[in-house]
């Protein structure tokens, strides 16, 4: 499938079906400009002379905003799914066993274990991610001659797969409270908040003038969620770590430094009992009321996680309009807990998704598992469906609310400009086929339900993103070369 001959040709993409403005839609094209922007969702009747991509048996869908990603972690999966003799596994004794990869890797490692992570997300409809980066160092801890160079690699492969991506520059000052250097966390720190900035302040830079080069600063949108205009494609943001990394002076800077520059922020919070009563035995408070009473909370903070928090947190998010990220599939993978998403909903916190630690690459199980979670605590059904809104949407409901968190809110999570398939927006969509025996037999009224709730990955046809197809019939151009990459890195990683 090409679409490029004529630099001034519009398409008209066709599908059957088109997820816009909550509602799949029959008999409606999506057309877009020559630069990969949307110009208009109209019917086919009000066609000119724009070029037409049929699609048969497909609906066309916004592509998936991945909002939490660790990519180099891929190389761990079906690695650590054991009891290690003797004792009780948990998150911490999962790290040790991550830390024992994140040493190892090169450079080019991690570009190659980039490359299949992003290649597997582009598989599963996901246009965007926001990559959570901490590997900035050598292996023993000396800085390269770039102290960006690994987020340029990370960067690089989002690139060459075709995702947009934020890199969330990560800060990493200590091993935690009272806690003595940790050698497997060389590669991570950076003791000097001023040394921190600096890399930030340059990785930005040279994101922006990327961008400036490409000639996108010129087409900037009038949306505040975007911060470079519609066709950015990487830009920066900040990322304490967490409250046990990044101690209290170091946070204030680096939230400062965010809100000056205008920069998104993430941070790890409340994911382990052992970090929330660290934090209380360092400040006299919980991690949330540590980041509620210094000020640190605003709408360009996201939560990831947030799992142990109490009501007065709950209401703290939602009084500054800070947002959470949940993980639900590394979160069940790692015993972390249930992100209490019920109540984020009724108290109006808007809620991201993320894949993690990709122990599994596919937003919607993550979709899925934020309801079906509440589920087995609450001993009910159809938790997060909430009756007081849009009545028109009926049976969809739900599923459109977890769909809008895969989408339209991990996208201003991490500042992306996409999110809905709206004009002026980049075209970033996915294809689902409706003959796939996991949604077979939908109907416009049932079939965003169907996605949500049972689409395999297998469904997935056409992934786009600006305007220009990275997936088609199911497959990636480059598949065969990274899959390949990826598997010699594993035999020399693992044996
Ligand atoms: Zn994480």
């Amino acid at each position: 499938m090409t679409t490029e001959t004529d630099p001034t040709q519009k398409i008209a993409w066709l599908p059957e079906f088109i997820y816009a403005g909550n509602r799949c839609q029959s008999n409606r094209a999506l057309v877009c400009d020559a630069a990969g922007a949307i110009v208009r969702i109209v019917e086919p009747s009000e066609l000119n002379d724009e070029k037409r991509i049929n699609l048969p048996r497909r609906a066309l869908l916004p592509g998936m905003v991945n909002a939490h990603s660790h990519a180099f972690q891929r190389v761990l999966r079906g690695r650590t799914e054991y009891r290690g003799s003797g004792q009780r596994d948990s998150f911490w004794t999962w790290r040790d066993k991550m830390y024992a990869a994140a040493t190892q890797l090169s450079p080019e490692d991690i570009y190659d274990a980039s490359c299949m992570t992003f290649l597997e997300m582009a598989l599963t409809g996901i246009t965007a991610v926001g990559e959570f980066h901490y590997l900035h160092h050598a292996p023993d801890g000396s800085a390269y001659e770039d102290p960006n160079l690994l987020a340029r690699e990370v960067i690089r492969a989002a690139g060459d797969i075709g995702l947009r991506i934020a890199l969330l520059r990560v800060a990493y000052a200590r091993s935690g409270f009272q806690r003595p250097a940790n050698p497997s966390q060389a590669r991570f720190i950076e003791a000097d908040a001023d040394v921190y900035l600096k890399n930030v302040e340059e990785l930005n830079q040279s994101v922006r003038s990327a961008s400036v080069r490409k000639g996108l600063a010129n087409q900037r949108s009038a949306r505040t969620r975007d911060p470079y205009g519609p066709a950015a494609t990487a830009w920066a943001g900040v990322a304490p770590h967490s409250v046990r990394a990044v101690p209290l002076n170091f946070l204030k800077q680096v939230i400062d430094y965010a809100k000056e520059l205008d920069l998104k922020i993430h941070m790890h919070v409340a994911e382990q009992p052992a970090e929330v009563s660290a934090c209380v035995e360092e400040y006299g408070r919980t991690p949330v009321a540590l980041l509620q009473t210094e000020g640190l909370l605003s709408e360009r903070f996201t939560a990831v996680h947030a799992i142990h928090v109490t009501p007065k947190g709950i209401a703290s998010f939602a009084q500054t309009g800070a947002a959470v990220c949940a993980c639900p599939t590394t979160e069940r993978n790692l015993g972390d807990g249930v992100v209490p998403a019920d109540e984020y909903l009724k108290h109006g916190v808007t809620l991201s998704l993320g894949t993690d630690s990709h122990a599994q690459i596919d937003l919607l199980e993550d979709a899925r598992e934020l309801e079906y979670h509440l589920r087995l605590q609450r001993l009910e059904r159809a938790v997060l469906d909430d009756q007081s809104q849009d009545t028109s949407l009926n049976s969809q409901r739900l599923a459109a609310r977890l769909f809008e968190c895969a989408t339209v809110n991990g996208a201003r999570s991490i500042g992306a400009p996409t999110g809905a398939l709206e004009a002026d927006t980049p075209a970033d969509f996915f294809t689902v086929d409706l003959d796939d025996p996991s949604i077979a037999g939908g109907s416009p009224g049932d079939l965003l339900a169907s996605i949500v709730f049972a689409s395999s990955r297998s469904a997935v046809r056409e992934v786009v993103v600006g305007g220009k197809p990275i997936v088609s019939e199911g497959r990636h151009l480059n598949q065969e070369e990274i899959v390949a990459r990826f598997n010699t890195l594993q035999k020399k990683l693992w044996g």
